[in-house]
């Protein structure tokens, strides 16, 4: 059965996309059975999965509004060797479209429940707001991966996300929790990443994923390619510190 994690922060910009990539790239380079899911209208990992989202005849919109099977709607990416079920703009008028719809937030989960037997870790890109889409990825996960850069203000930042989803684990989603924090574009020469980062172990204990994701210029190139890093250049820091963390997710979910 499917593990389900949202990769989620609502800040913009902070390596959701990457992260979700990576992983998903990362965690079937080691056997396992992974579906990406694209939540944002940017289509940035879906691209960034070798999927063109401008030729797309089915996407995570039409299995919000139940007018497509995930089974029929996703893709398999063969550069990546996962399936995407892939986003693009269409996706901005679901929030909308969505708003008059009965189970509106719990279109996504629904939709899953039929694939779960199908994959070992399905992940899902959210967009960097606490919209509709993303609380259709909240009521659906088992977990929540946040990334974060160590910068100040990182702490202060994630109390909004930490609040929503202690809000939906009372109302909508009792198995969801936060699975962990992972430390992102991190340089270990900048004093106050270190400072903040021990700021994070010392708040978040455990939750603060044993995994570092450097600044890697390759993981910044690779989505120009329509690829992960993991897969662009796998010898690359940064795709080998993803790959630390597929093996650390692996772990984890057998604890969980
Ligand atoms: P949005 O909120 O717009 O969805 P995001 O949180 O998904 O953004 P990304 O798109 O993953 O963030 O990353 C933002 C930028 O930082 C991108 O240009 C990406 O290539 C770059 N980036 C992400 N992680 C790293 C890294 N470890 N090293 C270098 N560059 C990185
Ligand atoms: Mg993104």
């Amino acid at each position: 059965m499917a593990k389900i994690f949202c990769v989620a922060n609502q800040k913009g910009g902070v390596g959701k996309t990457t992260t979700t990539v990576n992983l998903a790239a990362a965690l079937s380079s080691i056997g396992q059975r992974v579906l990406m899911v694209d939540l944002d209208p940017q289509g940035n990992a879906t691209m960034g999965s070798g999927i063109d989202k401008r030729e797309m005849k089915l996407s995570v919109y039409d299995v919000l509004l139940e007018s497509a099977t995930i089974a029929e709607a996703a893709a398999w990416s063969e550069s990546c060797r996962y399936h995407v079920l892939g986003a693009n703009r269409e996706l901005a008028g679901a929030e909308v479209e969505l708003v008059d719809l009965e189970r509106r937030e719990k279109r996504l989960k629904q939709a899953l429940s039929s694939v779960l037997d199908q994959y070992d870790f399905i992940l899902i890109d959210c967009p960097p707001s606490l919209s509709m889409l993303t609380l259709n990825g909240l009521c659906s996960a088992h977990g929540v991966i946040v990334p974060m850069q160590c910068e100040y203000f990182a702490l202060e930042g994630l109390t909004d996300l930490v609040n929503t989803i202690k809000q939906v684990h009372a109302n909508l989603n009792p198995d969801l929790q936060i699975i962990g924090l992972l430390r992102v574009m991190f340089d270990p020469r900048i004093t106050l990443q270190l400072q903040v980062s021990d700021q994070l172990k010392a708040h978040f204990g455990d939750k603060v994923f044993d995994a570092v994701i450097p600044r890697n210029v390759r993981l910044a190139e690779a989505p120009s390619y329509g690829l992960p890093g993991v897969v662009f250049d796998p010898a690359a820091k940064g795709s080998q510190a993803f790959v630390s963390f597929a093996t650390e997710m692996v772990q984890r979910i057998q604890k969980m």
